[in-house]
């Protein structure tokens, strides 16, 4: 499987991740949200139900009549209502009065029951399915034949000079209102759900992206340095081979040439070995691996020691390396030997790129929270779009020519390395043909 197809199946699988994830917190939070909308109105509306037969209850209870038979007097108590058994002439008024301000008055009914269950009054809008047997239950929701749901309450009723129960009295009303908002709320999060899901899983793709996009980078620069490494290693590796082929090819009575060519095979095994240190140390930086603990560096002591030790290298390219240190101490937090070895690769690269008879300054600024070492060149330069890709691994601006003077092209990258390691700053400026400046700030 190619790096792409297997970058592009872990996108697919981090997005369904996501996709699925959010869909279903989206989901349950909706469902939710949805159940607990119906909770709230239907338990406002059982409130609603409750309060008629409470006001009901207490204006009409006194007037109880205690005879078995109370038609004509159920008839005078509430002249609104049909009595079971005879023509019904009324107008569904009572209930009107008792619902002062609910808004929809014409959507209750009333019921009136003796204590053996029988119907006994009824209002004229009650449903026309209901039995007139009564059922005892508290809460009642039922079913037309016509699809329309009712919810009733029925409570007892007790007449003023009786102890036992006189009767029920039964209020009800039609969850057509009721039914007819919940099938919109469900047709908003029929239509809302599928879209906000769909919504969610093409940003959920679009996130994913986001995420891989580093890890991708990161898989290609590695692969990159792969590359480049293999290529850096199989050269010297090739000369050296060809060269201990051709010693071996090469009389024994013949010393001196063959001590010519071992010198060669050093040189070359040197250049071998300098290339594999600069990449197991790139290799410890990037992985923190072995890190001493952070310790105060004398920046003094450091300049002005590698100055001296470049002095030699310096004199012999006939160059003239000075350092300007400040008189007080200045110290820094880090691991001393990985700055020392920042330092003197930016050194190396000034007496390195600097014609004969040129300068190279390292100085040491103390600013107010940081300290700034700089090292100044009148070499070569750097072209402006170079002074951007010097910092990367084995980038070097003329090959040939650093190859030969034994750069491995990682010098910079290890300084640049070891800077962020210690949250340092690393510039450069440059003028082509008039020098170069590398600033180094560090806290
Ligand atoms: P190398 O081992 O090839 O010197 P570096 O990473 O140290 O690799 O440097 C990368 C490239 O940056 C070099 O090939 C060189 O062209 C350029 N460079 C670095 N320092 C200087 C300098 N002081 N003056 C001019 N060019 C420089």
């Amino acid at each position: 499987m190619n790096s792409y197809s297997l970058f592009r199946r872990s996108r697919l699988r981090l997005a369904l991740w996501y996709a699925g994830v959010m869909g279903v917190i989206l989901s349950v939070s909706g469902l939710g949200m949805y159940r607990a909308m119906v909770q709230t109105k239907w338990a406002g509306m059982e409130r609603e139900i409750e309060s008629i037969p409470g006001t009901l209850h207490d204006s009409v209870e006194p007037l109880l009549p205690p005879s078995e038979e109370p038609t004509a007097v159920l008839q005078q108590i509430f002249p609104d209502l049909c009595v079971s058994g005879q023509p019904c002439k009324a107008t569904p008024t009572l209930i009107q009065r008792h619902t002062i301000g609910i808004s929809d008055r014409t959507t209750y009914y009333i019921r009136l029951f003796n204590h053996q269950g029988k119907l006994l009054a009824f209002s004229p809008n009650q449903p026309l399915s209901l039995p007139p047997t009564l059922n005892r239950n508290s809460w009642q929701t039922f079913r037309t034949a016509k699809g329309i749901r009712y919810h009733q309450f029925t409570t007892i009723l007790h007449s003023a000079n009786a102890d036992s129960s006189w009767g029920y009295l039964q209020i009800g009303r039609t969850l057509e209102h009721f039914d007819g908002e919940i099938r919109r709320i469900r047709w908003i999060m029929a239509i809302g759900l599928p879209i906000a899901l769909s919504l969610v899983a093409t940003s959920s793709w679009w996130l994913s992206g986001l995420a891989m996009q580093p890890i991708y980078q990161s898989y290609q620069q590695q692969q990159q340095f792969t590359a480049n490494a293999a290529h850096e290693l199989r050269s010297p590796l090739a000369s050296l081979l060809a060269t201990v082929e051709a010693i071996l090819r090469i009389p024994q009575s013949n010393q001196q040439d063959i001590q010519i060519m071992l010198h060669t095979v050093e040189r070359q095994g040197r250049r071998l070995s300098h290339l594999i240190a600069d990449l197991l140390l790139l290799t410890s930086l990037e992985q923190n691996s072995g890190a001493k603990p952070f310790q105060p560096c004398c920046l003094n002591d450091l300049v002005s020691d590698l100055t001296e030790e470049f002095l030699e290298l310096a004199t012999a390219a006939d160059i003239n390396l000075t350092c300007q240190i400040p008189p007080c101490e200045v110290y820094t937090l880090g691991n001393e030997s990985q700055l020392y070895r920042l330092v003197s690769n930016l050194i190396a690269n000034a007496i390195q790129y600097t014609p004969r008879g040129g300068y190279v300054t390292v100085s040491l600024v103390k600013g107010d929270y940081t300290a700034v070492i700089a090292v100044k060149d009148t070499g070569i330069g750097i072209v402006p779009a170079d002074q951007k890709r010097i910092f990367d691994r084995f980038y070097r601006v003329d090959g040939d020519r650093s190859r030969k003077t034994g750069g491995t092209g990682l010098g910079l990258a290890i300084a640049m390395a070891i800077a962020q390691k210690h949250q340092a700053s690393l510039k450069v400026e440059s003028q082509v043909g008039k020098g170069s400046i590398f600033t180094l700030e560090v806290l």
